[in-house]
């Protein structure tokens, strides 16, 4: 095994980590850690420091680590068959078992599955699928795309646009023209603290509006949203939301993206967010938790009533333009096929609401009270804390505070990992949804001395 200042020399010589400080990392200012193992909702280091993974790597290992049903599975379809394509009608058992796993999981007016490899290119393929759709129906000018500021939806040139964080459109030339963006369904951080929730679920169903009168109905051609914003701070929209959205947009005939990449097979208690709010897309994302992230895949969900189009233009032009090299990877979708397994006979979902809710009430018992905590929300197996300067009087912290990080790298000194979320003072878990009552209390736990540490 090469020593760990080699290796630490190595990487940081030679590898351009993503979502990096890339300055200080070279300089050896940022942290380095290789990890080496993981078990349940641990993982090990080089050091071997063993450290309880409370965001599940990027909220996707979500059945936990060294699920061996899962590596016997990959190893397995490895040695009988590690790739072929899934153009032209080809597919492997696989890939086609999987695709009848998520449909028998889905909305019931959802209709076939299109895999890919990452949250981004689902998304990306959702929007080329919605363009062609409406070209098809001989509504060229309805293209545009809504999207909510908060929102997270992938880094590509197309779901860099539709994310909604300033970080990543800064000096890329992003947004791209035919994304428009809305308000976030951000209850805590609404500017008339007179408004009551209902009324603050009205004012956001009314700036949609106002929004596609300003631009015309018929240039828009859907809205992207995830059924909770999750790298936007774990914000769960205010009651009766998705219902007033809904409302709008089918007024308009502008059709739904649900982003399940986070919420989708049970992260919020309920397989799917669409189950959980009542939404009726016309898409789904999935990635992350379909693998559980044992192996890269992801998938666009379309609906009957897309479909349906989607048939009748290769009548017209011929074969979908549209494919991957690793659609369907037999790999991805044998660890896919094992993962959705375990999900039902551990029952994980049940798990990710009666734990998570248990984790958050013991996280508003621990540090409700606190004085710069200005908020603890969150959903089945996701939860927030948000830092505020001075809670009376709701100041809050700047981005330059560094807040969130502060206290996630004394969480770690704690033996946990939490995450940072990008806006700088909202510390994130979305723990593995194999979490039991034990573990979350020793999250909590860790939390609150790290909060003390900093504060
Ligand atoms: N959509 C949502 C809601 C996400 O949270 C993410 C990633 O965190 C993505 C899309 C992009 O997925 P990926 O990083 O696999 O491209």
């Amino acid at each position: 095994m090469l020593k760990n200042d080699q290796l630490e020399a190595w990487d940081r010589d030679n590898f351009f980590h993503p979502s990096t400080h890339l300055a200080e990392f070279a300089r050896g200012d940022a942290p380095q850690r290789v990890i080496t193992g993981g078990e349940g909702c641990y993982i090990q280091d080089r050091e071997g420091n063993r450290l309880l993974d409370a965001f599940a790597g990027l909220y996707c290992v979500n059945v936990g680590y060294g699920r061996s049903e899962i590596t016997e599975a990959i190893a397995e379809q490895a040695r009988e068959l590690a790739y072929y394509h899934a153009y032209v009608g080809h597919g492997t058992e696989a890939s086609i078992t999987l695709a009848k796993m998520i449909l028998d999981r889905a909305p019931d007016h959802m209709s076939k599955v299109y895999f890919g490899l990452s949250g981004s290119d689902a998304n990306e393929t959702n929007i080329k699928l919605i363009w062609y759709y409406n070209n098809i129906l001989g509504r060229p000018e309805k293209k545009k795309i809504i999207s909510r500021w908060r929102g997270y939806h992938g880094s590509g040139l197309m779901t860099g646009s539709l994310t909604g964080l300033e970080l990543f459109h800064k000096k890329f030339d992003l947004p791209l023209s035919q994304v428009i963006h809305t308000e976030a369904p951000y209850y805590f951080r609404r500017d008339d603290l007179s408004m009551s929730e209902d009324a603050f679920t009205e004012h956001c169903a009314h700036e949609l509006e106002a929004l596609i009168a300003r631009e015309g109905a018929d240039t828009i051609a859907a809205m992207i949203g995830e059924p909770v914003l999750g790298t936007g701070g774990i914000v769960p929209p205010p009651a009766g939301y998705w219902d007033a959205i809904q409302a709008v947009l089918e007024k308009h005939d502008i059709l739904l993206i649900a982003d399940e990449v986070v919420t989708g097979f049970g992260r919020l208690g309920t397989m799917f967010g669409s189950e959980h709010y009542g939404l009726r897309p016309d898409l789904i994302t999935i990635a992350k938790g379909l693998t559980s992230a044992y192996a890269p895949l992801s998938g666009s969900i379309v609906s009957d009533k897309m479909w349906a189009v989607l048939e009748q233009g290769t009548d017209e032009n011929g074969p979908i333009g549209h494919g991957w090299t690793y659609s369907a990877h037999p790999i991805g979708a044998a660890a896919g096929v094992a993962n959705l397994r375990l999900i039902d006979e551990l029952g994980l979902v049940k798990n990710a609401a009666v734990v998570g809710e248990y984790f958050r009430d013991a996280m508003a018992d621990a540090l409700g009270d606190h004085a710069h905590v200005g908020d603890i929300r969150g959903e089945g197996m996701l939860c927030a804390v948000e830092f505020v300067k001075d809670r009376d009087n709701r100041e809050f912290f700047e981005a330059g505070d560094k807040v969130g990080y502060r206290i996630a790298a004394a969480l770690v000194a704690e033996g946990v990992i939490g995450r940072a979320m990008p806006q700088g003072d909202i510390l994130g878990f979305a723990p593995p949804m194999c979490l039991t009552r034990d573990e979350a209390d020793i999250i909590v736990a860790a939390t609150k001395k790290a909060v003390t540490a900093v504060f």
